[in-house]
């Protein structure tokens, strides 16, 4: 099943970039495998899945130990400044920074780790009070301020759409992001890429691969329904 669907969720992004004239060699499907155990993990590489997103340290820290060191691991959860020293040299992207206090304990632990660090600012497009993130008008002073930062690299911006039945509903959230990345680009900031755009869920992943998305972050569209209580 997980093969299966992971099969299926790459046709789709592969559709939506024909509909929006995008080379599918831009934009990366990350399994979102949060919650889920390792038989299923290897099911999805079966299908060809090599890059794996997760939302917490801990989880990422234990499935990187568990598989086959060719996967790519990608933080998208919150990540509290106590756990970096965990990540830096694991996870190949942290979609989730959204302050200069824990982009500066990113550096640290990168000089101290010898690795370079590559990141998304965390933009809250929709400005919902549940959501971690900065807002849009906050973003290119955050961005300009952590671009400083040694042992640490911006790639480009995340941010995680409202809950919605209609995909539709969402697409002025991923063009507001694409254009925030559009105008940060133009500053050519020092140490600053802006080529990385990690929008799109299980939800609305076509129509943010429409707008432009590198990166999408599908979890139940390829292992199910998460269940929290048995964890
Ligand atoms: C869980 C999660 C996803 C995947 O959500 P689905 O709706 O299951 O596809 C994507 N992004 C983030 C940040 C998540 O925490």
């Amino acid at each position: 099943m997980v093969a299966e669907n992971y099969r299926y969720v790459l046709k789709k992004v592969e559709e939506a970039c024909a509909r929006s004239g995008r080379d599918p060699k831009d934009v990366t499907l990350i399994a979102v495998s949060k919650t889920k155990p390792i038989e299923m993990i290897e099911e999805a590489m079966e299908a060809g899945a090599r890059v794996f997103g997760e939302n917490k340290v801990q989880e990422l820290c234990d499935k990187y130990e568990q598989l086959p060191k060719d996967l790519h691991w990608h933080l998208i959860g919150h990540l509290q400044r106590n756990k970096v020293k965990y990540i830096v040299d694991k996870a190949e992207l942290i979609h989730s920074v959204d302050s200069l206090k824990l982009a500066e304990e990113i550096s640290k632990e990168a000089l101290k780790k010898n690795v370079e660090v590559n990141i998304l600012i965390e933009v809250n497009v929709a400005e919902e009070e549940s959501k971690f993130g900065v807002s849009v008008e906050e973003t290119p002073v955050l961005v300009e301020e952590i671009a400083k930062l040694p042992g640490i690299h911006i790639q480009g911006l995340m941010t995680i759409a409202p809950y919605t039945t209609d995909p539709e509903e969402n697409r002025p959230v991923f063009r507001t992001l694409k254009k925030l990345a559009v105008d940060i680009k133009k500053k050519n900031i020092d140490n600053v890429c802006m080529d990385v755009l990690s929008m799109g869920m299980t939800g609305d992943y076509q129509v943010a691969v429409e707008e432009g998305a590198t990166l999408v972050r599908v979890g139940t569209g390829i292992f199910g329904e998460r269940n929290y209580e048995v964890i």
